[in-house]
């Protein structure tokens, strides 16, 4: 594996399908999952290395975001991973950019009524990505919903020939998505952060028995985070999966997105319904500890 900084060393000359993971770092089995799905279809896999400023608010945790290089290079080695590009801010973004990639419909509601001008850094950085290293395929967790609609839609309006894969959400045992955010979680805290996947758990088993009502769903999700001292949730909504419309009914491919802090730290969560049986998908839970967990003991 090379670990490079500049566009020009991560471009791959050869024949064969090229797959990007695009990743902020701290790995833990969420994106390794992602470079074994671009591992299995590509002949050349790029992840990208990159805390990208422009995503952060003024408020939020850009300085704070927890980097370890070398342990990120080890684990991508592992997965057989060709190039990790890590790109220095100066690369990406040589000036402060005049251009703004913004994906207006998909992104008002639910992560982008909490977090102005987050999506249009994701889209900047996304666009920057998909034109500087023209992957064949590019993979992004379904854990971050909102950011996969999004993305799907600018490759596919930008005329990117880059098809958008998702992948499912890696789990702990306890159900808690992984996040790198999880080690900012003091242990109280950790434990009140599941509530939110007991939640979505709940109203997947609703729907599993046919319930369809998204305030019914929803609901759910409230009684679950109400139930937990520590865990204040900002919304739980049944949302369209590809043009992030709140659904009345889950009568189409969908997913019930969830966000709420413990603390002073953020989690977003959901669970996947796909079409046409509207099969609830809860991603993947972990057997054992998380590679995360043993990083921050
Ligand atoms: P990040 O480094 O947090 O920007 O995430 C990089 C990619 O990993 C994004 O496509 C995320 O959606 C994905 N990802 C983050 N957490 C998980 C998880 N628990 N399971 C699956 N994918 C994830």
């Amino acid at each position: 594996m090379k670990v490079v900084e500049s566009f020009g060393a991560a471009r791959y000359t050869g024949s064969g399908p090229v797959g990007l993971v695009p990743t902020m770092g701290f790995f833990h089995e969420g994106h390794l999952s992602l470079m074994r799905s671009a591992r299995d279809a590509c002949d050349w896999v790029i992840v990208s290395h990159f805390v990208n400023p422009l995503q952060f608010g003024p408020e939020e945790d850009l300085a704070a975001y927890p980097r370890d290089l070398d342990r990120d290079a080890g684990l991508a080695e592992q997965e057989g991973v060709d190039i990790l590009f890590v790109p220095p801010v100066d690369e990406m973004y040589p000036h402060v950019p005049a251009t703004r990639v913004t994906v207006d419909a998909l992104t008002i509601g639910l992560e982008g009524r909490y977090r102005p001008g987050h999506f249009d850094g994701v889209a900047m950085v996304v666009t920057k990505l998909l034109a500087g290293l023209r992957p064949d395929l590019a993979y992004f967790g379904r854990k971050d919903a909102q950011q996969l609609a999004m993305v799907r839609r600018l490759a596919a309006e930008l005329s990117f020939p880059t098809e958008i894969e998702g992948g499912p959400t890696v789990r702990n045992p306890d159900g808690l998505a992984l996040s790198s955010r999880n080690s900012y979680l003091s242990e109280a805290e950790r434990a009140s952060a599941v509530a939110m996947f007991r939640g979505l758990e709940a109203a997947a088993a609703l729907v599993a028995t046919g319930e369809r009502e998204s305030l019914i769903l929803e609901q759910a999700v409230v009684d679950a985070a109400a139930a937990e001292h520590g865990f204040d949730l900002e919304y739980a909504e049944l949302t369209d999966a590809f043009d992030v419309v709140h659904l009345k009914r889950l009568d189409r491919e969908a997913f019930l997105a969830a966000a709420g802090s413990v603390g002073s730290t953020r989690l977003i969560d959901n669970v996947w319904f796909h079409g046409p049986d509207l099969e609830p998908d809860l991603g993947v839970r972990l057997d054992g500890p998380s590679i995360l967990e043993k990083v921050t003991a």
